[in-house]
């Protein structure tokens, strides 16, 4: 069948790969984008998540197009990275109100149509770095690891009302987010991870894929890792 689905910063990198992997099983994909020529093949919805009446906009289209969201995957996020002595309040508000309310923004309106329909999937993409924490990322391991209550918490409130509620926990990805680091930074990820090579998008994306799938529905509360290794145990 096929569903609804929204992938939020799906425009590039891993949501865009996510937005592949659920286009080429047949379902209806809206993603956000904020700015430039959005990629075709989706329903491309322009969208801020860190302003409430954007998101409410982007749903009342996805809505009219595709009908309520039955998927939600809260992809889209940011890094400010910054040592915490030279890391300003705003780098770290910042990063939260991204990564964690925009989160929240999003997965709030979703639920709407969710409880009515009594199902639906809920996915966060967080990171490794939320689990085992990362230094000159306190911002954002805080954000990251924010999520994993956040989501946990939707799982107990919705689970009742057929609804999902699940952490896709990344590790170091190939996409612009780790252009920006240097090579050495980057270096250091990889050996840091028994696997020993960055992730791929795809590689995200297939997890994502699964969590949303008939095969997951009794899958809630969990944070699912792909990062090589790097979050063992957490
Ligand atoms: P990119 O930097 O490549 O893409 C980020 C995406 O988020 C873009 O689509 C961007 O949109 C969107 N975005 C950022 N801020 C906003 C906003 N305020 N409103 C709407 N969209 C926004 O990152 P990745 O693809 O690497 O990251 C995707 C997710 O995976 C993020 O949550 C990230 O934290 C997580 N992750 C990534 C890892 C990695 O190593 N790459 C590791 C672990 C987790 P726009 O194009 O408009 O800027």
């Amino acid at each position: 069948m096929s569903r609804s689905v929204l992938v939020t910063g799906g425009n590039r990198g891993i949501g865009l790969a996510i937005a592949h992997a659920f286009a080429e099983a047949g379902d209806k994909v809206a993603i956000t984008y904020r700015s430039g020529e959005p990629p075709e093949g989706f329903l491309a919805v322009k969208c801020d998540i860190t302003d409430t009446e954007q998101v409410d906009q982007a749903y009342k289209e996805i809505e009219e197009k595709h009908g309520p969201v039955e998927v939600l995957v809260a992809n889209a996020g940011i890094t400010r990275d910054q040592l915490l002595m030279r890391m300003s309040e705003e780098d770290f508000t910042s990063v939260l109100d991204t990564n964690l309310t925009g989160a929240f923004r999003v997965a709030k309106r979703a639920n709407r149509g969710m409880l009515r329909a009594r199902r639906g999937r809920l996915i966060f993409v967080a990171s490794a770095a939320g689990m085992v924490g990362q230094a000159g990322q306190a911002n954002y391991a805080a954000s990251k690891a924010g999520l994993i209550g956040f989501a946990r918490s939707l799982a107990r409130e919705l689970g009742s009302r057929g609804i999902t509620s699940n952490v896709i926990a990344p590790g170091t990805t190939a996409t612009d987010m780790v252009s920006a680091l240097t090579d050495e930074q980057v270096e250091a990820m990889v050996q840091h991870a028994p696997l020993k090579r960055m992730g791929r998008p795809e590689e995200i994306a297939a997890a994502v894929k699964f969590i949303a799938s008939d095969e997951a529905a009794y899958i809630t509360g969990a944070v699912i890792p792909v990062d090589g290794g790097v979050g063992m145990g957490h």
